[in-house]
């Protein structure tokens, strides 16, 4: 792989992305990372020497079709030239033996002698020709006349006649010509054939009778026709000397000079050494390859095994955020495998649905070179919809040209760290509450003290100045009842600041078996007055066989009026009518649940979470730490308090209570308890 990371930030090239992308996007078989050793690879090489020899062989072929193809060639051409010098020799003698009629033609009726002979044109044109003497014999075959008279008449060799009768059926006698074979052929034969062949005439022992050669045999002799040439030849004078089986034979002189034969047989013996070294070299050149295609192979594995062995995710991407590269570590953080990824453009789908745009924003900003080298958190999603928290470090993706084609990025999963410093966080905060809460339990102490000893007095006085007035007789009814509720409300806020100051200085509810639909009543009924001058009717749905509670009653007639006066709360800005509800019923097997429900504004999308957390108020004057006492003294009690919106609107609290055999912690019935909430 050509592609390194360096500092610098320019340009984009797209062939490389592509060359990267074509060779990430094919998936590594075993195959590749461990080529098979052996196989028909190695020998490669000898392909192209087969090739050679293939074409050599071809080569070879074709020359000597071509050579037997020449050779036919050359033999029909010596047959045609043979036939057709036997042609010509005969049609020479021929016209030698017309000569020869017309001068015995001539003759006939002349008196016989050499002057006669002499005298006519005919002899001194055939002896000019090619004859050697002419001679006149008389019936009994005695010589008449001859011309030339001596001397020139003799020949080295065997020479040849034509006879011609002088007169009617001979009676004249008869003229004989000798002429020279030799000289036949010389000046019967054509000078082109005589340059191509050497042409002889043979006898039926193959005895050269005339040549046109010396007659000594050819050095190197070509290949020869014969063609018989009997018919016109007499060696005498006589008809019964003619010569039977004589035969012209044409030899070829020498070979034709075929220069481009030779050379081509060089080029062909030089061509097979060439072809071996240049297949030796192949050779040398493909091990050296294949050593450096085994090594880059190993490399590649190795490299890819650290890819997948490393804890950082990294992906590859070009200038147009198209996914190059992913390691292994990548596909297991965002669930996704490699295939699904690569080639992919923005939006990626780890990004998360919710934060499309601004995770897209932050991505061209990163493409377009802006993202900080420090890197960036991001919140991305897996494949199956947890968040994971990462941190990413982008870099320039350069190729070996040193051209920026992309970007890599290096990707940690911080999911885990992010979750314990949010943990740290909540338990830092919840720290700070607890404290203020301690503080305020304190404060509340000191306060409860402080007021248990004026409510006893004021309990007392009260319960004095009814004894006193009972005494006298004469009290006011009106009075009289006042006097009492001042008492019973005296009692009341004693217990109450009893039981709170028990509660927050941290000793246990004082549990006990009650009857709910009593404690609601009790409660409610002192919320009366309030509630009818806030003009909210209050209604109560109270299963009357609702099994008794394991519960402190004080504290849950707490819980009841703290809802119930938020309630009013919230009602009071509210037209009428204005309705509040509560019910208890059973929930499970182990739980009851009790449920105030209002027609008021509604909890506006707030959980009962963040209603109940410490000092959270909507109220100008409110302290906000009416629900989270609530939900502690329910907690307390092994229930759960739960909030949300009424059927009609309007909101809805919600606490379970155990029943009296469960007094155990039992988790999911709670649940279960608030489970249709
Ligand atoms: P405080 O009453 O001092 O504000 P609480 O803890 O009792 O503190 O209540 C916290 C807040 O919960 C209230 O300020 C109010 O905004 C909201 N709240 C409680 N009960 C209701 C209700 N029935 N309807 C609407 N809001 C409510």
């Amino acid at each position: 792989m050509d592609i390194h990371i360096c500092g610098c930030t320019t340009g984009t090239a797209t062939r490389s992305a592509r060359r990267l992308s074509a060779m990430q996007a094919r998936p590594s078989t075993s195959d590749d990372a461990h080529p098979r050793r052996g196989g028909w690879r190695p020998l490669l090489w000898t392909l192209p020497l087969l090739l050679s020899l293939v074409f050599v062989a071809g080569v070879i072929a074709w020359v000597w079709a071509n050579e037997l193809a020449e050779r036919e060639l050359e033999r029909q051409t010596l047959i045609t030239d043979a036939l057709s010098t036997e042609a010509q020799l005969r049609n020479r003698i021929a016209e030698e033996a017309a000569l020869l009629r017309r001068l015995a033609t001539g003759l006939a009726g002349q008196h016989a002698g050499a002057e006669a002979l002499a005298a006519r044109p005919e002899v001194n044109v055939g002896l000019r020709r090619l004859w050697l003497s002419v001679t006149w014999l008389d019936g009994l075959n005695r010589q008449i006349a001859q011309l030339p008279t001596q001397g020139s008449t003799a020949s080295d060799g065997l020479s040849l006649h034509l006879v011609e009768p002088v007169g009617a059926e001979g009676r004249e006698g008869q003229l004989v010509v000798r002429y020279d074979p030799t000289l036949l052929l010389k000046n019967g034969v054509p000078w082109w054939l005589s340059r191509k062949y050497a042409v002889q005439m043979v006898d039926s022992a193959d005895l050269v009778i005339a040549s046109t050669e010396e007659l000594r045999p050819a050095p190197t002799p070509g290949p020869s026709y014969r063609v018989a040439l009997t018919g016109p030849l007499r060696t005498g004078p006589l008809a019964e000397a003619a010569l039977s089986d004589a035969a012209l034979v044409l030899t070829l002189r020498e070979p034709q000079p075929t220069a481009l034969k030779p050379l081509a047989l060089v080029l062909i013996a030089g061509f097979l050494p060439l072809s071996a070294v240049a297949s030796w070299l192949l050779r040398r050149q493909m091990r050296q390859v294949m050593k450096a295609e085994s090594a880059w192979r190993t490399e590649a594995a190795w490299r890819q095994a650290m890819e997948d062995s490393a804890l950082v995710g990294l992906r590859a991407r070009d200038a147009e955020g198209r996914l190059l590269y992913v390691n292994r570590t990548f596909c297991e953080l965002v669930g996704w495998p490699a295939e699904a990824l690569l080639g992919l453009t923005p939006p990626m789908p780890y990004w998360p649905p919710d934060a499309i745009e601004e995770v897209a924003r932050r991505n061209r900003r990163t493409l377009a070179g802006e993202a900080p080298r420090e890197g960036y958190e991001a919140r991305w999603r897996h494949r199956d919809g947890h968040a994971i928290e990462v941190l990413v470090f982008e870099s320039p993706l350069v190729d070996a040209a040193g051209q920026q084609i992309g970007w890599m990025g290096s990707i940690l999963d911080i999911t885990e760290r992010k979750r314990l410093e949010e943990r740290e966080r909540r338990q830092v905060e919840t720290q700070a509450h607890n404290a203020r809460l301690t503080m305020l339990g304190e404060v509340a102490s000191t306060l409860a003290h402080e007021l248990n000893q004026p409510l006893t007095a004021i309990a007392s006085y009260n319960a004095g100045v009814l004894n006193s007035l009972e005494r006298q007789g004469g009290a006011d009814p009106v009075v009289m009842g006042a006097l009492q509720r001042l008492g019973q409300q005296a009692a009341q806020a004693g217990r109450v600041v009893q039981r709170i100051r028990e509660f927050l200085t941290r000793r246990e509810p004082q549990r006990e078996r009650c009857a709910l639909p009593g404690v609601i009543a009790d409660a409610v009924s002192l919320l009366a007055k309030e509630l009818a001058r806030s003009r909210v009717e209050l209604k109560l749905q109270l299963d009357p066989d609702l099994p008794d509670v394991v519960a402190d009653a004080v504290l849950v007639e707490q819980v009841v009026i703290n809802l119930v006066r938020n309630a009013a709360d919230a009602l009071s800005a509210h037209p009428e009518p204005r309705r509040i509800e509560v019910s208890a019923r059973r929930a499970g097997e182990r739980f009851v649940r009790i449920d105030v429900q209002d027609n008021g504004p509604g909890l506006q999308g707030l959980t009962a979470e963040q209603l109940c957390a410490p000092f959270y108020s909507t109220k100008r004057e409110g302290m906000g730490m009416g629900l989270a006492i609530c939900r502690s003294i329910v907690e307390a009690h092994q229930g759960l308090l739960d909030a949300g919106e009424a059927a009609g609107g309007g909101a809805r609290f919600s606490f379970s209570l155990p029943l009296v055999r469960a007094d155990q912690d039992n988790q999911g019935d709670e649940e279960e308890a608030l489970s249709d909430v």
